[in-house]
Formats: structure tokens, sequence, C-alpha cells
């Protein structure tokens, strides 16, 4: 018998696919982390949807408890910490995944992971973080723990002079094409000229972090 493949649930990539809660979670989770706000706006730029989709989604969050408004500013309620923390932990645990096996490229595993990522809550996860021999950060340096403190300070509150990358926070990727093309990964050797806005500089070249909104992103220490 013939069957319609329109009933089929494929999932459609990126843009072009509706949101799902955890998106939204992982979204706000990533403002707050980042920059300690979260708009509707800067979510709905984020996720590449009209503010209007992302208010109706971020109302039905707030009614099931899972977030709360507090004038324009949104913020997680125990319970939808509760619940995002783990789909943090294993949106990291699957970049690794991604970065070590699959050769995904660094700058590009944060977007890739979005659908794989929903493969491995609960059980399956941990066993693929075991497997990875219990990595304690993603390949941008973002704890797997996300309630872990990692220290850095912003590259745009220091002087001149040598640290090692530490973390790049909201991985943006055009962000992270720019600091893969100098090798400036986590771990690294970095010299931070701020002599002209900040330069950073490695073994291999040397890239303007700008816009400045850019250098808070880059953790280093
Ligand atoms: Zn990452």
């Amino acid at each position: 018998m013939a069957r319609t493949l329109g009933k089929l649930n494929f999932p459609v990539l990126n843009k072009v696919r509706l949101r799902n809660k955890e998106d939204y979670l992982l979204v706000t989770w990533e403002f707050l982390e980042s920059f300690e706000s979260a708009s509707e706006r800067d979510i709905a730029s984020r996720l590449g949807i009209t503010a209007a989709t992302a208010s109706q989604y971020i109302s039905a969050l707030v009614e099931e408890g899972l977030l709360n408004r507090e004038g324009r500013s949104i913020l997680f309620t125990p319970s939808g910490k509760k619940m995002t923390v783990p789909l943090v932990r294993m949106h990291r645990v699957s970049e690794v995944f991604a970065y070590r096996f699959l050769e995904v490229p660094w700058e590009d595993s944060h977007v890739s992971v979005m659908e794989l990522e929903h493969l491995f809550y609960g059980e399956k996860g941990e066993t693929l973080f075991k497997n990875l021999g219990r990595p304690s950060t993603c390949p941008h340096g973002n704890p797997t723990n996300p309630v872990e403190r990692v220290p850095g300070i912003s590259a745009s509150l220091l002087q001149t002079g040598n640290y090692k990358v530490s973390r790049v926070v909201f991985e943006d990727r055009d962000l992270l094409k720019k600091l893969a093309s100098v090798e400036a990964y986590p771990g690294r050797e970095v010299i931070l000229d701020t002599s002209d806005g900040v330069t950073l500089k490695t073994e291999i070249g040397e890239i303007k972090l700008f816009p400045a909104e850019t250098q808070a992103l880059i953790l280093v220490k």
C-alpha cells in the first residue's frame, strides 16, 4: 500500500526546522551565561525566527513554569534551569564527538550538533561522555558540567600581554572561524595587543577582535 511521505516527521535542518523547546532553552542559557542577560529579541535573532514567534513560544515556556519574564529580561525558573543543564551538557559532549570523530571543523561543531545532540539525552549521552574520556569542556572551552566556573577574564578588560585562551563563550561562528584562522584554540598561547583596539596574535598570524563586542566573548587566563 502506498504511504504518504507527507505524514512522516522528517527533521528539517537549521533555519527551516521548527524550533523546539530544547533550542529555546539552550539559546537562553547561552545568552545568560555569556552576557548575564537574555531578551526575546536576542533569542529570536539567534534562532533565526521572528520576534513574534519567539515571544509566543517564550510565553508558552513561562506558562509551563520553565522561564520567567522580568521586564525585558528572560530568566530561568529553578525547574527550567534543572531541565536545561543536561541539555547544555549534551550539546557540549556532542560537540566533542562531532569534532573528534566526525571531523567537523572546530568552528562548525556548535551549529552542526544542533540536530545530533537530541539523540544523546539521558543514558546514551552519559555513555558517550564516558567513552570520549570524560572531557571537561567542549572544543571551545565551555564546561561539560555547565554550572562549573571556568577561570578566565574577558579579553576586553586586559592590558597588552601574553595569555592563554581559556574559552570562547557564545560560540558565534564568524568569531570561531576567525580564531581558527590563527589557531587560537583553548589552551593556546596568544598575545593580546591593546594599543589600537584589541589584536590577538599567535605564531600563525594575527586578527583584530572587531566588532568590539567580540572581545568580551574570548576569555583568557
Ligand atoms: Zn562549544
